[in-house]
């Protein structure tokens, strides 16, 4: 029972019999006269063209978009055009001459060195190994879900085979950041590469067990084992069934959202349990095509996500494009380090035209839903600036054309340290933040996150970053504007833990994650909600009847952070403020919003409402003068929690143990 050591691009345990995409698979291979190999590259090349075309029938606009770069490459001067002229010339077999043209073509596209060109030579490679298998005997789609094997695979060749197909992906070539990586995390499907001479060592139909927490395969185990794998294969369907069924029902103060690429990954996420999509990676759009996509593309793809989540927030970042994201047919500079080049905002303010195509098509998909914009790479005021006039220019542009439109609510990413420490100036303009950890970490500690063998470097959870989400949180919550993760770090559980603790409203994940995140968002609610309540048994009681609120996610950064000392909120059910322990009175605010008490061997602060100092006593009544002896649960205050909402306040109330 062989174990071969290989990487993992997305963790996950699978097993299954190998569906090997490879030229070889039907065995010896008669080379004909060059009528008879010209004959067989055109017949292989129609299918393969008919197939990527028929693929398209059910592809969102981002798939059609990539199916659409394999066609043009199929059909390159540079690829079946020099496979022709191999066999014309040369009179070489077809699958040789499809080979030495793929080996060629690559060949041109890596002397560039970047990485986006890398990319374009997987597709490469897995196109060839398509039509090879084509010409050798045909390329069938798998009958029963398996694990798909192949020298290299093409995001095409995904799609084409359908997801639902897959249980895992191996691969000879390829890495974690790739576009077959993304697609496989996007639907949740394991996924190692890094099989060394892959053909020799996998077969079709060999029993595959991937494990890639040890990053290894197994082939063809003893009977036993596949029974074993069989087994778990099978629980971990039900858990994660099971899991999404419980994890639905449950519900939790942090939102629970969804990260996705395509549009027709939103299709059935309210189902799975989504409370919304918290980012939708709009560049997919972008990247694959042979040209950008038109304000009516994205029209639909923007429209189809927001219907699909039938009124839940659906926020769509506008293109960030740059770095490793490049699109083919955007001349872009060449630069030593693209992470700090052209990328991003960047991107869209050096093309106008580009952005405002975008953003029009934004505001007119934002009338069928609740879209809302968010942008990325943001490290300046200005550029905010900017783009809310681009707004106002593409709605005037779509006013003039007399089409229906809405201006949705704008956010920022906040993925540079800049963005950080000017988050208070961003929360002036802004409605909400997200806060993207995987830049965050490269540019905060000075790592680039596309390098290899940087992963103790690359840590999101190192105390610099974690203070930086802390200040942006708090920042934010001055301005009373809600704040999301959509990083990585937001679906690693130890980064749930500690995000939902320092009071993030919100957690975007890959759809395959929703239902764990919200089982373990649940599970740290309901663990300090106990803290709390433990701090109360301590011999305070709560001011009023309402939901108890950790001092953490209170929405004002002076009790937040422990300013004056450690808190509770409590959103009040009603304006009646009791005491919360027995004492006397020591203060009573001019501005009757706050009363503090003397008992319990310490003082207890009672503040109704944030910033309520502002109403200077409207709204507010107080039963109780300083020196007086109270009861705990006597009435002492109370407020009118409607009109203070009405003025712009918050009515939430404070009880803060005064540190002496
Ligand atoms: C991030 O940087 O954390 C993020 C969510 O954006 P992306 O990974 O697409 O750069
Ligand atoms: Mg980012």
């Amino acid at each position: 029972m062989p174990r071969y050591e290989c990487r993992t691009a997305q963790k996950g345990f699978a097993a299954g019999k190998a569906f090997v995409i490879r030229p070889d698979r039907t065995g010896e291979y008669r080379q004909g006269n060059p009528a008879e190999e010209s004959d067989r590259l055109e017949t292989a090349a129609a299918e393969m063209n008919r197939r990527l075309e028929a693929g398209k029938e059910h592809a969102d606009p981002a798939e059609s978009a990539v199916i659409d770069a394999e066609i043009l490459i199929l059909n390159g001067e540079e690829f079946l055009g020099s496979a022709r002229r191999g066999i014309r010339e040369e009179r070489l077999g077809a699958p040789e001459a499809v080979k030495q043209a793929a080996e060629k073509l690559c060949g041109m596209l890596t002397e560039s060195g970047q990485d986006y060109i890398r990319q374009r030579c997987e597709d490469v490679r897995g196109l060839a190994a398509g039509l090879t298998a084509l010409i050798t005997g045909g390329l069938e789609t798998p009958a029963e879900p398996c694990i798909l094997a192949g020298s290299e695979l093409s995001p095409g060749q995904i799609t084409m085979i359908g997801p639902e197909m897959i249980r895992g992906i191996l691969t000879e070539t390829g890495s974690a950041t790739s576009h077959v990586s993304v697609l496989a995390g996007n639907y949740g499907i394991p996924y190692l590469y890094g099989l060394e001479n892959l053909p020799e060592k996998v077969h079709h139909q060999d029993y595959l067990i991937l494990d890639p927490e040890g990053a290894g395969v197994w082939v063809n185990p003893p009977a036993e084992k596949i029974r074993e794998a069989e087994a778990r294969q099978a629980e971990i369907a039900e858990a994660r069934e099971k899991q999404r069924k419980q994890a639905a029902g449950r519900v939790t103060r942090t939102k629970i959202c969804a990260n996705i690429s395509r549009a027709e990954e939103a299709d059935g996420l309210p189902e799975k349990g989504a409370d919304g999509i918290g980012l939708f990676r709009s560049e997919l759009l972008f990247l694959n095509g042979a040209k950008a996509p038109t304000e009516e593309e994205q029209f639909e793809a923007y429209r189809h996500a927001a219907e699909a989540m039938e009124g839940r927030e659906t926020v769509i970042r506008t293109m960030d494009i740059g770095s490793d994201k490049h699109a083919v047919w955007l001349e872009m500079p060449k630069e030593i380090n693209p992470a700090l080049g052209l990328r991003g905002l960047r991107v869209s303010l050096e093309h106008r035209e580009l952005f405002r195509t975008q953003l029009r098509a934004l505001l007119r998909a934002a009338v069928y839903g609740n879209i809302r914009i968010m942008i990325p790479m943001i490290a300046s005021e200005w550029e905010l600036d900017e783009v809310l006039r681009e707004m106002q220019t593409a709605a005037l542009e779509l006013e003039q054309r007399r089409e229906q439109y809405r201006i949705p609510e704008i956010g920022v990413m906040i993925e540079t340290p800049a963005a950080v420490i000017i988050a208070a100036a961003l929360a002036e303009k802004a409605r909400f933040f997200s806060i993207g950890t995987n830049d965050l970490t490269q540019y905060t500690l000075a790592v680039d996150r596309e390098a290899r063998g940087m992963d103790r470097y690359c840590d999101p959870m190192h105390e610099a970053v974690i203070r930086m989400i802390a200040m942006a949180t708090e920042a934010a919550h001055a301005k009373h504007i809600p704040v999301a993760v959509c990083g990585e770090l937001a679906g690693d559980p130890r980064g749930t833990e500690r995000l939902i603790r320092l009071g993030v409203d919100e957690l975007s994940v890959s759809p395959a994650k929703l239902a764990q995140v919200r089982e373990r968002a649940a599970e740290i609610e309901d663990s300090m909600a106990r803290e709390i309540r433990k701090e109360r048994d301590e011999g305070i009681r709560s001011p009023a009847e309402g939901e108890l609120i950790p001092m953490a996610e209170i929405p004002d950064p002076v009790f937040s952070g422990g300013v004056m000392g450690k808190c509770v909120g409590v959103i009040p059910a009603n304006g009646k403020i009791y005491a919360p322990v027995s004492g006397t009175v020591a203060t009573v605010a001019a501005t009757r919003h706050a009363v503090s008490l003397r008992g319990n061997g310490e003082e207890i602060l009672i503040h109704a409402g944030l910033d309520t100092v502002r109403l200077n006593g409207e709204g507010f009544s107080v039963y109780v003068s300083e020196g007086e002896n109270v009861k705990q649960g006597q009435l002492i205050m109370e407020m009118d929690p409607e009109l203070i909402r009405a003025r712009g306040f918050n009515p939430m109330i404070i009880v803060v143990r005064i540190s002496s």
